[in-house]
């Protein structure tokens, strides 16, 4: 049997890289300041200003950046951490790094984002010593900041955001990451984005923290061997030889290198999220005939980042599953990826706390049906719509008939 397959392998995904970038990180190459200096700073107060946060400070993945948020909290070792087992694992290692354990919560089907209900359910149970929630904006798609942050408030713990997938989302008119701007935080608050090189805008390798002036700087602290702030900028003109250690902190600066990269991509990056709003449109008015495919149905009162565009497979009128419906695109030249494989099921967590599968019920339901369909601002029309004819073509080869 034949199948409808385009010319040439779609990736997953892929960076939008202009010239300008190239450029940019040419230029500081050439300046000779190849750590952080100057283009940190102004990276910093952009991407700051974008966001609306009262402070940024710039490191070296998405991961340190949770892991510097959840440090300056200084939370109480042995305590727990409420987060989304739908996420990637580094979201569950931070809290561990920090001496707590992750307190898992399922999610909510439509949006696949934590459940506050069950938020509220694990704050009241006195079983757990809960220190911080962190929630996860998965695809994009903010999660239900407003219960969240009212269950923080009425328990007094902070909120640290993994925003990996939420540059340029908002929620309820506010932007993700707008925290710490004047005014006063009813809770300590700090979001999470990561500039990985497959992330709405990428730096390379990178990550932002956003928050009120007073968290950040502390998170800056231990962002670099907890030098303070006068002494990291000792190369500068106005610098000595002169340093002090105020903590044990971690190496997780970022690089002008990088910075410059990251500013580079900042200044575009509403085209390339209109572009990322467009294509996801295209997809949802495509597939909206193919019953064996459910699309997803962003909630009225977000704007959703479109980090990732996921898919879920009606499997009762398949006679393939997720995988194989995976290696059929695969043969059809396209690339597609799955978000995520569950922590709880890894082995590592399923082990030390002894989680089953079905613990999330909500989250393994939808696992074995998830797929991410490429998306990113360098796909063309007939990109999409290749990806879209591969869609139709394996579920007409595998429609089950009943
Ligand atoms: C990419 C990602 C991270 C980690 O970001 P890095 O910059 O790679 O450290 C964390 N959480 C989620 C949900 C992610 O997708």
């Amino acid at each position: 049997m034949s199948v409808v397959r385009r010319d040439g392998f779609l990736p997953f995904a892929q960076p939008t890289i202009f010239e300008s970038d190239v450029e940019a990180v040419a230029d500081v190459v050439r300046s000779g300041w190849l750590t952080s200096g100057p283009r940190i700073q102004k990276f910093e107060s952009e991407f700051a200003g974008e966001v609306g946060a009262g402070a940024a400070l710039a490191v070296n993945s998405g991961t340190a950046a949770m892991h510097v948020a959840l440090t300056a909290l200084s939370l109480p070792p042995g305590s727990s951490v409420i987060t989304s087992p739908m996420t990637f694992c580094s979201t569950a290692h931070v809290i561990e790094h920090v001496g707590c354990r992750p307190l898992f919560v399922d999610v909510e089907p439509d949006t696949l984002n934590i459940d506050p209900e069950g938020i509220r359910r694990a704050l009241e149970d006195d079983r757990h010593l809960v220190s911080a929630i962190m929630p996860v904006h998965y695809a994009g798609h903010p999660a239900e900041l407003e219960p969240i942050l009212a269950l923080a408030q009425a328990h007094g713990v902070p909120v640290v955001e993994d925003a990996a997938h939420a540059f340029g989302a908002s929620y309820r008119g506010t932007p993700i990451g707008r925290v710490g701007a004047g005014g006063h935080d009813p809770v300590a608050r700090a979001v999470a984005f990561s500039l990985y090189a497959t992330k709405n805008i990428t730096s390379g390798e990178g990550g932002m923290l956003t928050g009120p002036e007073s968290l950040v700087e502390t998170a800056r602290l231990w962002s670099l061997h907890g030098l303070d702030r006068s002494s990291w900028r000792r190369y500068g003109p106005k610098g000595s030889w002169q340093y002090e250690v105020l903590a044990p902190g971690f190496k997780y600066n970022m690089s002008d290198i990088l910075a410059a990269l990251g500013h580079s991509q900042l200044g575009r990056w509403r085209w390339m999220q209109q572009r990322r709003t467009d294509i996801a449109a295209q997809y949802t008015r495509a597939l909206a005939d193919v019953d064996e495919v459910d699309t997803p149905q962003p909630r009225p009162h977000v704007v959703p980042a479109w980090h990732l565009y996921p898919i879920r497979l009606r499997l009762d009128a398949l006679s393939v599953d997720r995988a194989e419906f995976i290696e059929e695109l695969r043969e059809r030249n396209i690339g597609t990826s799955v978000h995520f494989v569950p922590v709880h099921i890894q082995p590592y967590y399923q082990q030390r706390y002894g989680f089953a599968p079905d613990d999330f019920p909500v989250t393994m339901t939808e696992f074995d049906r998830l797929i991410s369909l490429p998306l990113y601002p360098r796909m063309t029309d007939v990109d999409i719509d290749d990806v879209v004819a591969a869609i139709r073509d394996t579920v007409a080869a595998h429609r089950r008939v009943r």
